[in-house]
């Protein structure tokens, strides 16, 4: 039997042991599951209650809740049903065992009921992937920018530019066609290149965001570097309220990246603590050292970190993001001194007190909060290569001078096709890997 044809069950809820496990069942024998289970169809749509048994030995398996959602008006866009166990591993393991005997029956892969969703047009692409950033959203940013994209956003607006491209192409090609009759006219260049121009303008609007919706689905990345024993994984300790890096006063203790996210105003915040940079002929502290330079330089903000009552390291040259200079320990120096490092736009802090530490944590929040706002439209790098690729044709479009109607017709076709991609309506096949890489089995 093919494996679109055959019958899947998941757990779609979340853990077990938990309150309830909802097991899904999709595909053409999900009705012939319910009727061996629980000895009938319940009305459509409407939760039943149902005492679930082996179809073989008639012995209850337990006492549950039972759902019918004929295709095509479910999920995945076949027969479906849900059924509701209290949620223990034995109660889910003999329902599944009773299922594994079924013909043509057998357990889902991972993010395959999503995938039929797709593959029977109840999602798109860009929806499929709103679906994935949604499960995954950690912080209320994350959450809303995930949402509007599984409802629709990107895809309605790609379509409709989809669709004028495509009404441009129309036209374009009724002149090429009749170009020896009267009632049709004959310059449409200089009309498909302002719609094209207006066009590009919106996606060029919508690709400049892209940056931001990307990096709000990873998360601001916060390196925090500086010498050994500047006080780094004490900080980090202090931000992230609990204890995750090990401090102690021998330096060159953490040798490796730590990681910690953190929900700063609804944007997620990825802390890094780096290993201590200093010369070294340790191997192992030396390739935390080239990791933590890394770190640094690909980051969002580095917090350059030094002791208060020592002299000012240079923070790595070529960072990417903003580099804060921090004076830590600034329990140690006088509040004169503390002043004075403030009045060089530096920030003065003690992570053992905690005095300076909501200077730092408003300069965070304001990094934060450029990310988050209006959800962005572009949220991956796949949708964003895909726009881009657009661009290029619709440029080859503006840039074309009169009597290459035929040419401007195919950067015409080429750049819908690209539109096409970003939903799927083309090459759907080829970026299914790609897309379901991250979802889990249930989805
Ligand atoms: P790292 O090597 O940069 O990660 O430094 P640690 O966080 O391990 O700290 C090195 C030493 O400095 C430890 O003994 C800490 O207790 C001490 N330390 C860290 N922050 C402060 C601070 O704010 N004030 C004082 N007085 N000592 C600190």
């Amino acid at each position: 039997m093919a494996a679109e044809h055959e019958t899947i069950y998941a757990v779609s809820s979340g853990r077990l042991p938990a309150a309830i496990a909802v097991v899904r069942i999709s595909g053409p024998r999900a009705g012939v599951a319910l009727e061996k289970l629980i000895g009938r169809i319940p009305e459509p749509r409407r939760a039943a209650h149902a005492i679930v048994r082996d179809p073989t030995s008639g012995a209850i398996i337990d006492d549950a809740l039972a759902l019918w959602f004929p295709g095509p008006r479910s999920e995945t866009g076949e027969d479906m049903a849900e059924i509701h166990l209290h949620g223990g591993r034995a109660i889910v393991a003999a329902l599944f065992q009773v299922l594994a005997m079924m013909e043509g029956f057998r357990p889902a892969g991972a993010g395959e009921f999503t995938r039929r969703a797709l593959m029977n047009g109840k999602l798109d692409l860009a929806a499929v992937e709103g679906l994935g950033d949604l499960i995954a959203a950690e912080t209320e940013s994350q959450r809303r920018q995930a949402l509007a994209q599984f409802r629709g956003a990107l895809s309605s607006q790609v379509e409709r530019w989809r669709e004028t491209l495509i009404g441009a192409l129309a036209n374009l090609e009724a002149s090429i066609d009749f170009v020896d009759e009267e009632d049709v006219p004959r310059d449409l260049l200089t009309p498909t290149q302002t719609t094209v121009a207006t066009l590009s303008g919106e996606i060029r609007t919508a690709l400049a965001d892209a940056e931001r919706g990307e990096r709000l689905r990873e998360g601001l990345v916060v390196a925090i570097a500086g010498p050994p024993n500047a006080g780094k994984s004490t900080l980090l300790n202090r931000l992230a309220r609990r204890d995750v890096a090990i401090v102690t006063d021998i330096p060159g203790t953490t040798r490796d990246a730590i990681e910690v996210s953190l929900d700063l105003r609804g944007v997620p915040v990825l802390l890094v603590d780096t290993a201590g940079v200093r010369e070294t002929s340790d191997l192992v502290e030396s390739e935390g050292v080239r990791r933590a330079l890394a770190r640094a330089e690909s980051a969002d903000v580095v917090l350059w970190l030094s002791e208060a009552d020592r002299a000012v390291t240079s923070p790595p040259a070529g960072a990417r993001g903003r580099v804060v200079v921090v004076r830590s320990k600034a329990d140690r120096i006088d509040s004169d001194a503390q002043q004075a490092i403030r009045h060089q736009g530096s920030i003065s802090l003690s992570a053992h007190s905690g005095d300076g530490m909501d200077g730092l944590i408003e300069i965070l929040s304001e990094e934060a909060e450029k990310l988050g706002g209006e959800p962005a439209l572009v949220t991956h790098a796949r949708q964003r290569q895909a726009l881009s690729a657009a661009l290029v044709h619709l440029d080859g479009v503006t840039a074309a001078s009169p009597g290459n109607d035929e040419l401007v017709a195919e950067e015409l076709r080429l750049a819908a096709r690209e539109l096409g991609r970003v939903t799927g309506r083309v090459d759907v096949e080829d970026v299914l890997d790609q897309v379901f890489r991250n979802f889990c089995i249930g989805k």
